[in-house]
């Protein structure tokens, strides 16, 4: 006869937590420590085989399942001395669903089950507590009849609301045990109404209705969503845990409560826990009576007068002491372990890794490795990438109620609050005595010193690798981009968000981390780095393969992501240097010139202030690799939008202001994303590119040690090789000047961005002369997938919603298909240049599941936002720990 139920508890358990496929999570779980020695209340598993051959056989229970239901049944009764269905001594027991997965709340549970009108008198007169008795039926008459028999569950919330009510009373606790009696005399009365039958009497008829019940329960509408949301497989079937019930509400030496092995909040290892003398488990949770300590460390902490177990109960507070020490051990993590006291005897019901915040986390995964418990690569491993930014940057404080009137795309994580301002100019000049979040459509270049004042910004248009976006993750500022639920209104100085208008000055939050839009001020947690934090991050260091770089072109930046532990930077947007109001002139009038010769002019104002630029730069980065890019926007970004600046601009160039807005509407592009940009503005004015290299050489130049400047120079935007060896000959030219002229042999490398799908495509000849490829993931993903990088918040999210992509694909690689192109770029270039450096400066950089894939395809680094360089040294180190 096939072996269909599985045995815990009872003498030796037969199965163990390995046996997840048959047993489910929790079953697998009760059999492996009821092994170690731990008391559960014994019980057994049906297996999952049993629910498919359920919906194999029409819903058919299995013949040879009930003669094995039985003799566990027995076991149970024998072992501890109680009978189903007895008048006198009754056992009741629960019946829980349990698949592999854990799929908290979305298939049913009944509990006490086993009572009907003649077993509640035996439990009342036992436990001698008739309320809890009564209490007992009455909870189970109402869960039975909720999940076996459909019958709605207000109805019988209607029953205690009336009585409630008639009795003046406010809690469930307050009745007594006859209000409790006339209460099952009127769920009874609703059950034969509904169902036109009475209340099932007989416990056997019970057990298989809810063993049923739990069947039914995996292909629910709920539990069938949950799957699908959360890729689970329907052909898993669930469990089913029959277990004896005991209970921690049978007087003063029974209780009720919930342990840690470590403090989940900071990770310290010290016992933290609650519980609640004759209580049952969901009235710990219910918060109707305050909870108590476990330990006297806690209730110290606490501050809390009452008594704790270990004061109370000494001898069981050692007894689960023991307990979690020996599953800690044994699972070689920290346990959430839920316990029950019945009348002097501790049972553990369940135990499971303890949910912590990453703080403890971190502290918890160090610790154990000093213990012995773990390796260097299990902590690392355990570490949630995901979950980092919040150690970087301030958060909203989980306990903070808030109410979120918008959202959009959670582009740059932390949360800021300030008040609302609309313009750069404004947010600037106001920032020097308030906090303020600039709120714009869209950012350009020129909102750059606004976004620097802001503590945050907001925009209702844009997607991940927006310019808010990318701008605000390099400076480390909350962000949320592409909100489409906010309407603004430049003229009228508002937003309006779901029916709430939101005036400029007004307060709002910002949660970069969610996407979440909040009115007014919500409570924070400051960052802190700590010591674990660092240990962390030396063993992912030693472990994993790739280089760390990151994207910056400030000083500020580049100390950062120094700091945090940057081996170099992959991408200095020269461009971003401009934006800056005392050099924001000099560009436009570069761009502006009528010649070659007036740009010249202008270029010469530009030089010193790039040497000075890259020779800030080289000193922080001493010695690591530079990746300098030439420059790359459409130049139209530069040009003057406000009446003012435009003014002003003509009168630097001596033109009139028409001149002026004139030159503006002939650089005006239909498509300037594909447009006159990057290599393309070297190949129309070579004079800019030999401005920016000759700068480049100089600041090297200017190094005490020339070998301290590890300079790649970078061409953007390239599709063939002509085009690359066109400018590459402009750099070479530059360098050659600087080196006569400071009789030098400046070192340098010239490489170019693979951001254009012919690049990719033609990656084998681009590569014969480039001496680096770095991956420009924005643009390949723009234009690759043809979706416009800063308009794809408008409907991407239409796209997840109905399931067609799974990811934003300017958040997390595109592997199907951007990363076809990516791998083949790799191999066609190594196959003419076998040593060409491979890199990614993409905002892919710092996301960790693309941070595998371009380990897994040999990159020699990745580079990212310098908050991000954290995330991506675990990432690095996981995908290698996922490799081995
Ligand atoms: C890219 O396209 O991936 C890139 C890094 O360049 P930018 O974002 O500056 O266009
Ligand atoms: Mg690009």
């Amino acid at each position: 006869m096939e072996k269909l139920v599985y045995k815990f508890g009872i003498g030796k358990s037969e199965g163990n937590s390995q046996m997840k496929d048959l047993l489910g999570g929790k079953g697998a779980n009760l059999a492996e420590i009821a092994n170690l020695g731990v008391d559960v209340p014994p019980g057994f598993t049906i297996i999952t085989e049993v629910c498919k051959k359920y919906y194999q056989d029409e819903k058919n229970i299995p013949s040879d399942l009930r003669d094995q239901v039985y003799e566990a049944l027995n076991l149970i009764e024998n072992k501890l001395n109680k009978k189903f269905g007895d008048k006198d001594n009754p056992l009741l027991v629960s019946v829980r669903s349990g698949a592999k997965v854990s799929m908290p709340g979305m298939m049913d549970t009944i509990l006490n089950l086993g009572l009907n009108d003649n077993t509640v008198v035996g439990i009342a007169q036992k436990s001698n507590n008739y309320r809890f008795a009564y209490d007992s039926y009455r909870r189970f008459i109402q869960m039975y009849s909720s999940v076996v028999l459909k019958i709605d569950h207000y109805l019988f919330e209607e029953v205690l609301d009336l009585k409630k009510q008639d009795l003046g009373i406010i809690h469930d606790t307050d009745f007594s045990s006859l209000d409790l009696q006339e209460i099952i005399v009127e769920y009874k009365k609703i059950v034969l109404s509904v169902t036109g039958k009475d209340f099932p009497q007989d416990p056997m008829i019970q057990l298989w209705s809810a063993i049923e019940a739990v069947f039914d329960s995996w292909m629910s509408n709920r539990a069938i969503t949950y799957r699908k949301i959360n890729n689970i497989s329907e052909d898993l079937g669930t469990a089913v845990n029959i277990q004896a019930m005991v209970f921690g509400n049978r007087g003063d030496n029974s209780a009720t409560g919930v342990i840690f092995t470590r403090n989940p909040t900071n990770g310290t290892n010290f016992l933290y826990g609650e519980y609640l003398i004759n209580a049952q488990g969901e009235d710990v949770v219910a918060g109707i009576r305050t909870p108590q300590n476990i330990t006297i460390k806690g209730k110290e902490d606490s501050k809390s007068k009452l008594p704790s177990m270990e004061e109370v109960m000494p001898e069981l507070y050692q007894e689960l002491k023991d307990v979690c020490q020996k599953l800690e051990k044994h699972y070689k993590d920290a346990q959430d372990i839920e316990f029950t006291v019945e009348e002097g005897k501790l049972w553990i019901l369940q135990t499971r890794s303890a949910k912590r915040t990453i703080r403890a986390a971190i502290k918890i995964a160090v610790d154990l490795v000093k213990e012995g418990l773990i390796t260097k690569e299990e902590a690392v491993n355990r570490i949630d990438v995901k979950s980092i930014d919040k150690l970087l940057h301030p958060t909203i404080d989980e306990r903070a109620k808030y109410k979120v009137i918008a959202s959009g795309l959670p582009a740059s994580p932390g949360a800021a609050t300030g008040q609302v301002i609309f313009s750069a100019d404004k947010a600037e000049k106001i920032s020097q005595h308030t906090k303020v979040i600039l709120v714009r459509i869209e950012t350009s270049p020129e909102d750059i010193h606004g976004m620097n004042a802001a503590e945050g910004i907001l925009t209702a248009r844009g997607g991940m690798t927006s310019h808010a976006a990318v701008v605000a993750r390099g400076m480390g500022k909350p962000c949320v981009c592409g909100s489409q639920g906010i309407n603004i209104n430049y003229y009228k100085n508002n937003f309006v968000a779901n029916g709430i208008t939101v005036q400029e000055g007004d307060v709002i939050t910002i949660n970069g981390s969610t996407g979440e839009i909040i009115l007014g001020e919500v409570p924070m947690v400051k960052p802190e780095l700590f010591e674990e934090f660092s240990q962390i991050i030396q063993w992912a260091n030693q472990i994993r393969r790739l280089k760390i770089r990151t994207n910056a072109e400030t000083k500020q930046d580049s100390e950062v992501a120094r700091n945090f532990g940057a081996e170099g930077i992959g991408l200095c947007r020269t461009e971003h240097m401009f934006f800056d109001l005392s050099r924001i002139n000099a560009m436009r009038e570069m761009i502006m010139a009528k010649d070659t010769n007036q740009r010249k002019q202008a270029l010469d104002k530009i030089l010193p202030m790039q040497i000075q630029d890259f020779d800030q730069i080289f000193k922080i980065m001493k010695g690591l690799p530079v990746t300098i890019r030439l420059l790359d926007p459409p130049l139209h970004e530069f040009l003057p939008v406000l009446e003012q600046d435009i003014r002003d601009l003509a009168i630097t160039m001596n033109i009139s202001v028409d001149q002026v807005k004139q030159r503006a509407a002939q650089l005006k592009e239909h498509n300037p994303m594909l447009g006159h940009r990057g290599c393309r503005l070297g190949i129309t004015y070579p004079e800019i590119y030999e401005m920016q290299a000759t700068a480049v050489f100089e600041a090297m130049a200017l190094q005490e040690n020339i070998k301290d400047a590890v300079t790649e120079i970078m061409i953007p935007l390239i599709f063939d090789l002509k085009e690359f060896e066109n400018i590459k000959q402009i750099i070479d030219d530059a360098a050659r000047k600087v080196n006569l002229k400071y009789n030098v042999i400046l070192e340098y490398q010239v490489g170019t961005m693979i951001e254009l799908p012919r690049a990719a495509l033609m990656a084998d000849d681009i590569a014969k002369s480039a001496q680096f490829f770095s991956f420009g993931t924005n643009d390949l993903t723009q234009t690759t997938l043809g979706i416009s990088r800063d308009d794809s918040a408008n409907f991407l999210n239409d796209y997840k919603e109905q399931g067609l992509i799974k990811k934003d694909p300017f958040a997390s690689i595109d592997k199907e298909g951007v990363g076809k192109l990516i791998a083949m770029a790799v191999k066609e270039g190594k196959k003419t240049n076998s040593k060409l450096k491979i890199g990614i400066c993409g905002e892919h950089g710092g996301d960790p599941d693309s941070i595998e894939f371009f380990n897994d395809l040999g990159f020699d680094y990745v580079s990212c936002s310098p908050y991000r360089v954290p995330v991506a040294i675990i990432a690095a180190a996981q995908s290698m720990i996922k490799k081995s």
